[in-house]
């Protein structure tokens, strides 16, 4: 019988040189440091890894598991490294980690334990910063044509301010930020803490409300060689808005859309769609986003009984050759205050 000749020299097991058991048992096959910090600022959960703030995407239970796990080293030649951590608030800015570690290392699995701490640093991160500190790039002026822009318009213009601030910050412009957003006895103000943005914010707001736009930088110092520029972007919305009912030549019109001194418009005699110039409006009778609602009692060949949606008075109209209302139904109209008579929009 031929005598095994390799024996591991720790444990005398046959092996060709150190086994595998002897080989695990006598690595370091895992450390925890003994502390984690991370830094955050207590007003917008932001978090700063090195030099660069970012916001934090994921929750709170997730974020402890990212921190545990960074704790944690493995030797590269563990495989399967797993960690279950249980956690425990020590403090308001310390949390006692237990991590159970487990792994596989040369076929043999190995387990451990081992105890690490998160230490939560405040500070207040570069868009607090600029915020608190009153910093800011840009003013977006919204403003109208000899008169104050409508609260359908600056509820228009707010709501698109909170949406763009919303998809720049998910795309990581930090600094998209808006400070403040007011309403003045002339129109809406709205604070911006970039430029950028401010461009941004300013061309959608005239786009979608039909206003033109011009900017005015201002040169107000500078930073590490670079100029500090200040922008007003002025955003002056035409004298109409979409859904105003004007009258032209006598005739009521609905703007559909409107630019610096003429209106696209639908005629709500004959369901025309045409041009006029500004010049050639008589007066604002109202909006299409005010309308009544008015039921029809009857209809009798051009002619349309509706009931006054105040008095419930039979009031008759002429009916449109583009609006087919049926008895029993309603339509939408408009008082002009001027004549008292009903104007149909719908
Ligand atoms: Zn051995
Ligand atoms: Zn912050």
């Amino acid at each position: 019988m031929e005598i095994l000749r390799s024996v591991c020299p720790r444990c005398g097991k046959p092996s060709a040189g150190l086994c595998n058991e002897c080989r695990a048992a006598e690595t370091e096959w895992f450390t925890c440091d003994p502390r984690v910090e991370t830094i955050y600022c207590p007003v917008c959960d932001s978090r700063k890894q090195g030099k660069t703030w970012s916001d934090t995407t994921v929750d709170r239970a997730a974020l402890l598991q990212e921190l545990a796990y960074s704790a944690l080293h493995f030797h590269p030649d563990v495989r399967r490294p797993e960690a279950q951590f249980t956690f425990r608030e020590t403090s308001p800015n310390r949390t006692a980690v237990t991590a159970e570690v487990r792994g596989l290392l040369y076929g043999v699995e190995v387990s451990g334990e081992c105890s690490t701490k998160i230490v939560w640093i405040k500070e207040q991160c570069d868009r607090c910063n600029r915020i608190s500190g009153g910093y800011y790039e840009g003013i977006i002026q919204v403003r109208a044509t000899d008169r104050r822009p409508s609260t359908r318009e600056i509820d228009r213009a707010a709501r698109i301010t909170e949406e763009l601030e919303t998809s720049l910050q998910e795309a990581g412009e930090r600094l998209a930020f808006v400070s403040k957003v007011e309403a003045t006895r002339d129109g809406l103000d709205i604070v911006v803490g970039s430029n950028h943005m401010g461009q941004l914010l300013a061309s959608q707001i005239s786009g979608a409300l039909g206003g033109r736009l011009s900017t005015h930088p201002k040169l107000v110092g500078e930073k590490d060689g670079k100029k500090l520029y200040r922008i007003t972007f002025l955003v002056r919305l035409p004298r109409y808005q979409r859904g105003d009912v004007v009258l032209s030549r006598g005739r009521y019109l609905e703007v559909r859309s409107a630019t610096q001194g003429q209106a696209q418009v639908f005629d709500l005699q004959d369901g025309s769609n045409r041009i006029v110039r500004e010049d050639e409006i008589e007066r604002l009778v109202g909006n299409v986003g005010d309308a009544e609602s008015a039921l029809v009692a009857y209809l009798y060949d051009d002619v349309l009984g509706i009931l006054d949606p105040r008095t419930q008075g039979a009031v008759e109209c002429r009916a449109l050759p583009w609006l087919h209302p049926e008895e029993g139904g309603t339509v939408l109209v408009i008082r002009d205050g001027e004549t008292g008579q009903f104007v149909l929009v719908g």
